[in-house]
């Protein structure tokens, strides 16, 4: 596995993406700037562990809004726009840190040219966002709902946008269709510099969104590409967020624990879920970079999972608690919890 560092960096408030060996975590909100609810959703994602939080910009009045979150929080935002490049301007004129369009919407010359010149002079990224259902025609009459076609359409608008003088671009090539997202990502990958924003749209609800982002991004990661990535899920933000970071944490992209669980079999020993999900929630609160184990008997289990820094192996009356594969001591099957909790803490 490697990164793929050749791309530009572009600011976005005071986060970097690109040209680094680090993938920014982002996430939407489900309510809009205007509404009452918003600054909440941004604190609870920033809290959860966005890095950038993104915003739909409906309308003239969520436009200015932005202007009324921006003093209340620090996270750097994102305003959403489709088809009307006023809003962006306006989202600008609020302090906005990066703007997203879709270029299969917001393609006209001086739409476009007017956004170029407003976002330089504020040093606002923009991030072109194609989704492959919403590309212009004739780009779909001439490759079809293709990579090309998604491609090209990502290079039609950064070409527009550096001839009007604005470099710092992100792109963004979303579809639905798993293999096509990866495509389309692996071909910009190839020609393009720009650092890329990765997801799986319309992805759907916890287990279909997780797989297909799951098989989406973790193929993009492996080659090296995707410099910011939102999973999307129909659900809570914050679970886009954990499976964003345990992506990221098996390709070893952010350091974070590791829990290993044995899938269980006829050899299980005690009530091992119950634990497993303590000491997973446990984690979630201690995000350390360690490799804790929870195995389901004495047989097999520290064997299976010497590389675990720490372990319980449970038993009918008694498990053990092990480190890096060595047994330290036998424990009651009710202190195991608060054992495994005291080893982790003294490691
Ligand atoms: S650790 Fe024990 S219970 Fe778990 S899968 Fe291995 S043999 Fe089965």
């Amino acid at each position: 596995m490697y990164r793929r560092k050749d791309t530009r960096t572009v600011h976005v408030g005071n986060v970097a993406i690109g040209g680094q060996d680090r993938v920014v975590l982002q996430t939407m909100t489900k309510a809009p700037p205007k509404s009452e609810t918003c600054i909440e959703e941004i604190r609870r994602y920033s809290e959860a562990g966005a890095e950038l939080v993104r915003v739909a910009v409906n309308d003239a009045a969520d436009a200015r809004a932005i202007r009324t979150l921006k003093e209340e929080t620090d996270t750097p935002l994102v305003a959403d726009i489709h088809f009307d490049h006023r809003l962006a301007l306006t989202a600008i004129e609020s302090g906005v840190d990066k703007i997203r369009i879709n270029p299969g919407n917001l393609n006209k010359a001086e739409h476009v040219r007017a956004l170029a010149e407003a976002a330089k002079a504020r040093n606002v990224p923009i991030r072109i966002g194609v989704n492959s259902g919403s590309l212009e025609k004739d780009l779909v009459k001439r490759y079809g709902r293709t990579k090309e076609a998604m491609v090209g359409s990502a290079r039609r608008q950064a070409e527009m946008l550096e001839s009007y003088g604005h470099e710092k671009i992100v792109v963004s090539l979303k579809a639905s269709d798993v293999t096509l997202a990866v495509e389309a990502n692996l071909l910009a990958a190839k020609t393009m510099p720009y650092p890329l924003h990765i997801g799986i749209t319309e992805a759907g609800t916890y287990e279909q969104g997780t797989v297909q982002s799951s098989a989406g991004l973790g193929v993009m990661l492996f080659h090296g590409i995707g410099d910011t990535i939102r999973v999307s899920l129909t659900e809570r933000r914050e679970d886009e967020l954990r499976i964003g970071r345990k992506l990221l944490s098996s390709f070893g992209l952010i350091k974070g624990p590791k829990l290993i669980a044995c899938p269980t079999c006829g050899r299980l020993a005690y009530d091992m879920d119950p634990l497993v999900r303590r000491i997973e929630a446990y984690l979630e609160e201690n995000p350390r970079p360690i490799t804790v184990a929870i195995m389901g008997c004495a047989v097999n289990g520290p064997d299976e999972a010497k590389e675990a820094d720490v372990g319980i192996a449970g038993g009918k009356e008694s498990g053990l608690l092990f480190k890096k594969g060595e047994v330290v001591r036998r424990v009651p099957q009710d202190e195991l919890y608060d054992t495994l909790v005291e080893a982790i803490e003294n490691l």
